[in-house]
């Protein structure tokens, strides 16, 4: 049988051969691609030569090729597309590379290579990116535990291993219940859906082979606009409550007993390294840099902006009060409310507004602009293999033509693919042997329609994606682990999030905000309004979000975490922190799969505030310039997307912004100024 992974690919642009790669062929993958790291690695221990940067560190960046291309492959496939037999394979080699990696990590005669160079740096005559590759390999060794005592060494082996284990099962948990729950609903069940979400409900309920009826699902893009426009509050709080008890109750799926053991092995981890908590330990690595830089930032917005939603929840009960609904408003309110005051307020509907957003125009939208601010272009590639039907495959060049790399875009919601929207790559640009293209995928969530209409929020988070995108996409580096987005976690929301202002200058609407029927472009009476409503509803959006960050922090800055009680323990910061009753924390511990699912963004989901402060700042320079598109600042702005991990990102950022960032941009952007004297 043959294997593709043990051939060379002759598809175009060096693309996965996707219709040829079955489940089967990863596993002798896998355990051809580590023996052969191994052995690579083996080599640059056994030289006898003193070490060099040249056959010590490239050496280094040239292992590991043959197991990169295979995981590449893998691990998207495993979110965007996964089947049974890919999640046990998830499963059993999970722990296997973790020990891999930690085997070379803590490789005694490697690292003392590495740790010769890194002495010698000053002697070595290094290019800047070199230098800073050689300083970022050592402190990685050195975090990994490579100066640690032998039986040190052992036991932090040990726990990377179970929290690979860990973390997998905790995502395969969650996508277990968004999968199995569905609410299936006859005609006389909509009341109040307009017909967008009537449409992706039917379609839902098509796929899952209830042709004629309707299907609610828990992906974020099914429940919440049925949260926020079905008249039925009954069926509103049953969606509302199976939502929020993802990954929590008894049985196999239960996520609680993981959250403890992975919060327990990751405070002894942090022990181990010298640190008081896993929290100090992760942010000693971070722009951020400490534990109190990253809670004062989240407490300058979280007193405003609880002010803020207390406010909101007035006219809220107010609005439930006048249609007769005497009740205090109850979290599976929230949404629909908010929606009947924001109409009456802005006199805008959501349902008014989203014939004017086409998924279709608003790619183009989002290409279009990195065409004006980065000189790309976007050509549709229908004959390039795919791994799903729905994928768009395009091929993205410079204005001259010169090829820069190829774009996936996997745009729906279907039961094999993960919830939330991501960016990933199946290669990474590199110009270390000769010029490598990136291959990057976005996913999203969108609830498929005919056409398929996007909420305003939706077509932020395409834009917001694609800005990742970018990011891998615009990478001019030499070596392959400086490439795109392997950036300090809480600069990599950076090219993300300040792409998501593009949607919203009025230029971008008054063009790709077009009709889907008629074509004719967003009324300019609308557009206002629009726009005029886009800090209505920020007091809750501040506070779900700044309390799952809280949350997140609590977990990570306990320095005795065993036998968590994880409700207990939600329940009592929550307390803490005065959370409002009517709202729920954005993730809610069981389904925080930025937690839980990976180490990431663990003591890191501050990452998105961070960001915004740069995003909120740097964008707020082309305002000054009084052209959102303007050709220096742009030209500026594209040094950060192409620079990865080169530089240090303060000295990236303050080179775009000629200063460094200021804190008042975000607050404004969410409307938190007016309160911010009472904080
Ligand atoms: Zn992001």
């Amino acid at each position: 049988m043959s294997n593709p992974f043990f051939e060379t690919w002759t598809t175009p642009f060096g693309l996965p051969p996707f219709d040829r790669i079955q489940a089967e062929h990863f596993p002798p993958a896998f355990d051809h691609g580590m023996a052969e790291n191994i052995a690579e690695i083996a080599a640059i221990t056994g030289n006898s030569d003193a070490p060099t940067f040249a056959n010590t560190i490239e050496a280094m960046e040239r292992s590991g090729r043959f197991l990169n291309r295979v995981g590449g492959v893998f691990w998207n496939l495993n979110s965007s597309n996964t089947t049974d037999a890919l999640e046990t394979i998830a499963r059993d080699y999970a722990p296997k590379f973790a020990q891999h990696s930690m085997r070379i990590a803590l490789d005694p005669a490697l690292f003392a290579r590495v740790a010769e160079l890194y002495e010698r740096r000053g002697t070595l005559d290094l290019a800047p990116d070199q230098l800073r590759l050689l300083e970022r390999q050592h402190l990685g060794f050195v975090r990994s535990g490579a100066l640690l005592p032998p039986d040190a060494k052992a036991r932090m082996t040990a726990i990377t291993e179970r929290l690979a284990t860990l973390h997998t099962l905790f995502g395969q948990n969650v996508l277990h219940d968004e999968k199995d729950w569905q609410l299936v609903l006859e005609e006389s069940d909509l009341a109040g859906l307009p017909d967008f979400a009537r449409n992706a409900a039917a379609q839902a309920a098509k796929e899952r082979g209830q042709e004629g009826k309707y299907v609610i699902t828990l992906a974020r893009s099914s429940v919440e606009p049925f949260l926020t426009f079905s008249a039925r509050r009954d069926l509103r709080q049953v969606a509302y409550e199976a939502w929020i008890r993802r990954g929590e109750h008894e049985g196999e799926h239960d996520n609680r007993p993981l959250i403890r053991e992975i919060v327990a092995l990751r405070t002894e981890q942090a022990k181990l390294m010298g640190y008081a908590s896993y929290a100090d330990f992760k942010l000693d690595d971070s722009m951020a840099k400490d534990t109190s830089a990253v809670e004062w930032l989240l407490l300058q917005v979280w007193g405003p902006a609880k002010e803020k939603a207390a406010a909101e929840r007035a006219e809220l009960q107010d609005c439930a009060r006048a249609e007769g609904m005497n009740e205090p408003i109850a979290p599976w309110d929230w949404r629909y409310y908010a929606e009947k005051v924001r109409q009456a307020k802005y006199d805008i509907d959501e349902a008014e507004v989203k014939p004017y957003f086409v998924l279709e125009n608003m790619v183009r939208a989002a290409f279009d602009t990195a065409g004006r601010l980065f000189g790309l272009t976007f050509t549709e590639r229908p004959d390039l293999p795919v791994y799903h039907p729905d994928v768009r495959v395009y091929e993205v060049t410079e204005k001259d033509g010169r090829h820069v790399g190829i774009f996936l875009h996997d745009n729906f919601a279907r039961s094999s693919k993960r919830s939330g929207a991501w960016m990933s790559s199946y290669r990474d640009q590199e110009n270390f042997d000769g010029a490598v293209s990136p291959i990057i995928v976005n996913n999203n969530n969108f609830s498929k329609g005919e056409p398929t209409l996007l909420s305003f929020d939706d077509a932020e988070t395409l834009f917001h994606e694609f800005g990742h995108f970018l990011h891998g996409c615009l990478s001019n580096v030499r070596y392959p682990s400086q490439s795109g987005t392997s950036v300090r976690r809480d600069f990599v929301e950076l090219p993300s999030q300040i792409y998501e202002h593009w949607l919203a200058v009025p230029e971008t609407l008054s063009t790709y905000a077009r009709h889907h029927q008629t074509g004719e472009p967003i009324p300019q009476d609308l557009l206002r309004r629009l726009l005029a409503a886009r800090n209505f509803n920020q007091g809750f959006g501040t506070v779900e979000y700044t309390a799952a960050a809280l949350l997140d922090l609590e977990f990570h800055t306990r320095s005795d975490a065993a036998d968590t009680d994880v409700a207990a323990f939600e329940r009592s910061v929550l307390d803490k922190i005065g959370m409002p009753a009517e709202i729920a924390v954005r993730h809610r511990p069981t389904h925080f799969q930025h937690l839980f699912a990976g180490s990431g963004y663990a003591a890191g989901y501050y990452a998105y505030l961070w960001a915004e402060v740069l995003d909120a700042d740097g964008f707020e320079a082309f305002l000054e310039t009084g052209n959102p598109f303007d050709p220096d600042l742009a030209a500026k702005l594209k040094t950060i997307y192409s620079s990865g991990d080169t530089r240090d990102p303060m000295e990236l950022y303050t080179a775009f912004r000629g200063r460094e960032p200021r804190i008042e941009a975000l607050l404004k952007h969410r409307g938190l100024t007016q309160s911010l004297g009472d904080a």
